[in-house]
């Protein structure tokens, strides 16, 4: 054990004199600038016992808290314990990040000769970082600590996070610093945001002097594309932005909290946080807004669909089919406007039939078994197969296989079934079937969805469908027809997004009849 045990008082040092008298160097090499990045130097220079950062994606965090971890070791001798989710994630951050920096900075002093090459472990004169996925294949750091950073402590094992509490038990320090994106409510990220002192990036109108933080969408103008005041809606500039301040919302926590958005980064503008807001929702509060994501109580019911049901009809000579699999098996089949056409067949050569005759885009559902949806995609013109599962990289919900994968679609089911809520929801495609037993069919399936949390093994939670007795089959017809209606220039890879549906005239701009009409239409 080193003589001097004791640690260090971090007030007596400045982490910003020692960044900036070093001239350091990000892991490109580039002098470190945080003209862009002024929030940043508060976290920096925060050495409060418990940290809780909830932050959107790409704000140059992890260089902040490499930076934090060397100056812990080398000058305020303290020992660290830093986890990620897994250590596939520990091994891409120690060589790409950790250990970039240190090879871009040897004239700093105490890196002049810090070795590389042990990714689990950093010291520098007697003091240790030890490097850890929650999500291990090897026991969890015995060692005890003086601080315990969690890096995406919301995608970690949340029960493993909890047993490191005991690791800076010994310490009269004792610190623990987390971050993360968020994921859903109530994890112990924001479990411990809550705690806190909540702190926001306020910045001050220029034009009525009004202090505010950012959200989303208040602080947006849509149709102008500009950052606004909340108050006087007048256009907040880059400048403004940048130079904000940390403010609490929650003074009187001892929990340093702080939240990160891209609404606060300079170099982000309006127009890029609103395209962004037109994709997957769950991406867009995790990592845009840095919000957790609750969806509420998201569900379609009879009302939902008659509010998109329509006496006119959506031929536009183009025609999709959607196709779920079972004993019986369930089709949507419409135009890139709406469906036309809803039922049920149990011979394939119904189905052979329908193709015959339409000439449809088919997507048609790879599960339970694929010989059949396998047999179509070779033999026939236009014909895709669906997988659903989960997509890991979150940006993209729905991925059209290319060179020998062409006519393999993989998507995210329950992120999938969001945005075509969604489309519903916002009568971005409509309905004109007739009203008879189909119809009813499709209601009652669409009534047994329920959006759930669901919690896996390590904690994390997540939003997902079910159905509550499995009749949900005309569901992923509709959701299949929609993937199908994305193919138009399939061989790419698409995002429900980016391809917007066209428009289409909505019931407020007169083409609907009244509801009670369409009802007494309906005969429900
Ligand atoms: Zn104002």
């Amino acid at each position: 054990m080193p003589e001097d045990k004791k640690t260090i008082d971090p007030s007596e040092y400045s982490i910003i004199a020692w960044i900036t008298s070093n001239s350091f160097k990000s892991e490109k090499g580039e002098v470190l600038d945080f003209k862009d990045r002024l929030f940043l130097l508060d976290i920096l220079a925060d050495w409060s016992k418990k940290i809780v950062i909830k932050k959107c994606s790409q704000i140059g965090g992890s260089v902040i808290f490499n930076l934090k971890l060397l100056f812990l070791l080398s000058k305020l001798r303290m020992s660290a314990i830093y986890t990620f989710p897994t250590d596939t994630d520990v091994n891409e951050f120690v060589t790409s990040k950790t250990n970039k920096i240190i090879e871009q900075n040897r004239h700093v002093p105490e890196l002049a000769t810090l070795p590389t090459d042990n990714v689990q472990r950093k010291e520098i004169n007697g003091r240790f970082a030890f490097f850890k996925g929650t999500i291990s294949k090897t026991a969890a750091i015995m060692t005890t600590a003086d601080v315990r950073i969690h890096d995406e402590a919301s995608r970690s094992d949340q029960k493993i996070l909890e047993m490191y509490e005991s690791r800076t038990k010994a310490s009269e320090y004792g610190a623990c610093w987390m971050f993360s994106n968020p994921t859903t409510e109530k994890d112990l990220l924001d479990q411990e945001w809550q705690k806190s002192d909540k702190k926001e990036w306020h910045i001050t109108c220029p034009h009525c002097s009004l202090k505010q933080y950012l959200v989303w969408p208040d602080n947006i103008d849509l149709k102008r594309k500009e950052f606004i005041c909340s108050s006087c809606k007048g256009v907040i500039d880059r400048e403004t932005r940048r130079k904000g301040y940390w403010e609490k919302t929650q003074p009187e926590s001892s929990i340093s909290g702080y939240h990160i958005s891209h609404l606060m980064c300079p170099w982000i503008t309006a127009e890029q946080i609103i395209e962004d807001s037109e994709k997957d929702q769950e991406y867009f509060y995790n990592f845009v807004l840095g919000e957790p994501y609750n969806p509420g109580d998201l569900s379609v019911s009879r009302s939902t669909i008659l509010d998109i049901w329509t006496p006119q009809k959506l031929e536009t000579g183009k025609y999709f089919l959607g196709v779920d699999v079972g004993n019986i098996k369930h089709y949507c089949l419409g135009s890139d406007k709406g469906i036309m056409k809803i039922g049920t067949f149990r011979e394939w050569y119904e189905l052979d039939d329908i193709l015959d005759f339409y000439k449809p885009v088919m997507v048609i559902d790879a599960m339970p078994e694929n010989n059949m949806s396998k047999y179509y995609v070779e033999k026939r013109q236009n014909c895709f197969m669906c997988y659903l599962n989960r997509d890991k990289e979150k940006n993209r919900i729905i991925t059209f296989g290319e060179g020998e994968d062409i006519g393999i679609i993989h998507a995210d089911r329950n992120r999938a079934l969001d945005q075509l809520i969604n489309a519903m929801l916002n009568a971005e495609f409509l309905l004109n079937i007739t009203a008879d037993k189909m119809l009813r069919e499709f209601i009652k399936h669409w009534e047994t969805m329920r959006r759930v949390k669901e919690v896996d093994k390590m904690g994390i939670e997540r939003y997902i469908w079910t159905s509550v007795n499995n009749q949900d089959h005309f569901c992923f017809a509709l959701l299949f027809w929609y993937m199908a209606k994305m193919t138009i220039g399939a061989g790419i890879v698409i995002d429900f997004n980016q391809k917007p549906v066209e428009a289409i005239i909505r019931r407020s701009d007169g083409e609907f009849n009244n509801i009670g009409e369409a009802l007494e239409e309906l005969n429900l």
